[in-house]
């Protein structure tokens, strides 16, 4: 089925439940007006001149609009191209050029950010162009701009579309927009997604309606969604984790989606949480942390939710215990999965005892496969062994757009597709994220993964974050090097480390280089960058 079908069978099974509500716009639909004004985006859209196949960028935080593009969009066939709000001016132009972009819609302006003089700012011929007809020196595909207008919104902006101007254009019954969609395919592409960018360039991966329908409806399976849950979502919609593990799950399960906010505000959320009467609330450890540690977490009353997930790095326990007892969520769950996998290839269940939820990544999702293997010989790794985690079914993407020989690199004939990730699988099949091969550090024949040597560091009173990558060395072919951030207040020399490892860990895995900084390179979704890393300490050493 295609995410149109599927969502027109919701809508008939509970037209006026509530679909969506965004807290920050104080709008609210029930899946009957949902579907109204996706049918009515979906005319406008064709009326623009977009036709099955081509890409259309969205630039904005969680809103309304997000929604019916996403929706309309794959009822057309239309390719989303998920642009990252934090992305600035040199970023936009990449990938609206990389994949071509017809169309962009784009929010106006958030806190300091003012998106249409960043778009200005690239296609200067916005100013003498009719809406629709731009044509633009550093975005030759780029014909049409829209801009997110809240109500009450000002001016006009010359050369661009007003998203609500557009809206109107459609007609909510459109037989154009019926014909269209019953050509749609469920293997079509309809969403390019960048990867974070932690180990390069970010990646375009391309995903059809069987990637990220499937992936959002056994998502939620897996959190025993029903039409009685009530969705909090304040992780981006940009990413797989609001677009799939939000939207769609929700969805595909006649729950109801809740936005508290645009972007991340821990306060907002503990509002909507009690207001709205949410069951389920997502988030990475990061975001869990700070509505824990917000000063009024104890106003709130947060006994109506039930389960969430939690994803993108690992949770530390003390976390993990507050999460199920403070805030209530006994049945929360992890996953582990990249965009390349839209995004999901384990998760633990709702009752996987709490032990495991901390330790593990929980198992490989129905309908799905995981191997562990050994990336030398490709052989399939003994229990509790660490290699490459391989993943093969309905998530993996289609594959990277315009990018042939990265997709064969990662997708072998077979269909596996090579995470780069290091894991180990236990008896039962629980799946440990070990860490990233490319980060894989060899020693004079020795593998080393540095997060085991970052864990030991991490437990001297005097580290606050810690970093081990691997660097050339005439000798031993690598050698570690540890980049090390010092509490605010506390001193650390190279001795003192050398001799907190002493007796500890291995000769081989205490670090040769050991720097002090004030931060690490990061990317602009605050991944840790580790190639970067290497790089300097390439440099500095010579
Ligand atoms: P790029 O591919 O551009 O270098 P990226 O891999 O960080 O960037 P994403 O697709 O956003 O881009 O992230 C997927 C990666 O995040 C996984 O390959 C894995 O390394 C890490 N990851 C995801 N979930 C977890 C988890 N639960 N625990 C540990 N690591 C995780
Ligand atoms: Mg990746």
């Amino acid at each position: 089925q295609t995410i149109g079908d599927y969502f027109d069978t919701i809508v008939a099974r509970h037209p006026d439940a509530e679909a969506l509500v965004s807290l920050h716009q104080q709008r609210r639909y029930t899946y009957r007006e949902l579907q109204a004004e996706v049918n009515r985006l979906a005319s406008a859209l064709l009326g623009a001149g977009l036709a099955t196949g081509d890409r259309v960028a969205i630039w904005s935080h969680n809103n309304v609009e997000w929604v019916l593009m996403q929706l309309a969009t794959a009822r057309l066939g239309l390719i989303l191209v998920n642009i990252n709000p934090a992305y600035r001016v040199a970023e936009l132009e990449y990938a609206l050029n990389k994949v071509g972009c017809k169309a962009l819609v784009s929010m106006a302006r958030f806190k300091t950010s003012d998106y249409l003089s960043m778009i200005r700012e690239l296609a200067p011929e916005l100013a003498g162009a009719a809406p629709g007809d731009l044509h633009c020196a550093r975005l030759p595909d780029l014909r049409t701009v829209v801009w997110i207008d809240e109500p009450g919104a000002g001016a006009e902006e010359a050369g661009m579309l007003r998203f609500s101007a557009l809206l109107a254009h459609g007609q909510a019954d459109d037989a154009r927009v019926r014909a269209v969609a019953a050509g749609v395919q469920p293997c079509q592409a309809i969403n390019i997604q960048f990867t974070s960018g932690t180990t390069g360039f970010p990646k375009g991966a391309t995903l059809t309606h069987r990637n990220i329908l499937n992936n959002g409806f056994f998502v939620g399976e897996a959190m025993k969604l029903t039409d009685r849950d009530r969705l909090c979502i304040p992780v981006p919609l940009y990413h797989c984790f609001g677009m799939v593990l939000g939207n769609l799950a929700s969805l595909t399960h006649g729950a109801c989606i809740v936005y508290p906010s645009s972007g991340f505000e821990p306060l907002a959320v503990l509002q909507a949480v009690q207001d709205e009467r949410c069951t389920v609330l997502h988030g990475v450890p990061t975001m869990f942390i700070a509505e824990l540690d917000h000063p009024r977490f104890a106003e709130f009353d947060l006994s109506t939710l039930r389960t969430g997930i939690m994803a993108g790095s690992p949770c530390p326990v003390e976390v993990m215990k507050r999460v199920v007892g403070d805030m209530h969520m006994s049945e929360v769950t992890i996953a582990y999965g990249m965009t390349e996998t839209s995004p999901v290839s384990c998760q633990s269940g709702t009752d996987t005892p709490l032990a495991m939820r901390v330790s593990t990544v929980g198992m490989v999702r129905d309908h799905l496969e995981v191997q562990i293997v050994d990336p030398d010989t490709g052989a399939v790794t003994a229990r509790n062994q660490p290699g490459e985690l391989c993943t093969r079914g309905y998530s993996v993407m289609q594959g990277y757009w315009g990018d042939e020989a990265q997709t064969r690199e990662a997708i072998d004939a077979d269909g596996w597709m090579h995470t780069g990730d290091l894991a180990t699988m236990n008896e039962e099949g629980y799946v440990n994220i070990v860490g990233r091969i490319k980060d894989m550090v060899i020693r004079g024949g020795e593998n080393i993964y540095p997060r085991e040597i970052e864990e030991f560091l991490y437990r001297h009173p005097a580290v606050q974050d810690v970093q081990v990558v691997g660097v050339p060395d005439t000798k031993y072919g690598e050698e570690l090097c540890a980049w090390i951030v010092v509490k605010p207040g506390q001193s650390l020399t190279e001795e003192g480390v050398r001799k907190f490892c002493e007796g500890q860990i291995a000769y081989h895995k205490v670090p040769r280089y050991i720097r002090f900084v004030e931060e690490f390179p990061m990317t602009i979704t605050g991944k840790i960058q580790k190639f970067k890393i290497r790089d300097l300490m390439k440099q500095e050493l010579g």
